[in-house]
């Protein structure tokens, strides 16, 4: 697996690390534009969670106040185009083309 160290977004570059989190598989910190990554989880844990954090920066950079739905509602909601994904590798690679 190949590891990214940064993800960018409206002309903007999101610093990611990977590294021992403690209680979580990562952390979004959008005062410091950082993504800590916990290195050790299953690849189908971690597609999951980089879709949730992906969710976090979107948010983030578009003023939306995720406390307003919660993080445990936002992860299970977000954790569902993985569970989309899984269920249709013919949409999963129909989006990957489209970009
Ligand atoms: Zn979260």
């Amino acid at each position: 697996m190949r590891k990214i160290n940064q993800i960018k977004y409206r002309n903007k570059k999101i610093k990611v690390v990977w590294q021992h989190c403690v209680d979580c598989y990562a952390k979004y910190e959008p005062s410091k534009k950082l993504l800590t990554i916990h290195p050790e989880q299953s690849n189908l844990n971690l597609a999951k969670t980089l879709i949730h954090e992906l969710f976090h920066i979107i948010c983030d950079f578009n003023n939306i106040d995720i406390n307003k739905i919660g993080e445990e509602r936002t992860a299970k909601l977000t954790e569902q185009y993985i569970v989309i994904f899984k269920n249709n590798p013919h949409l999963k690679r129909l989006i990957n083309e489209l970009y």
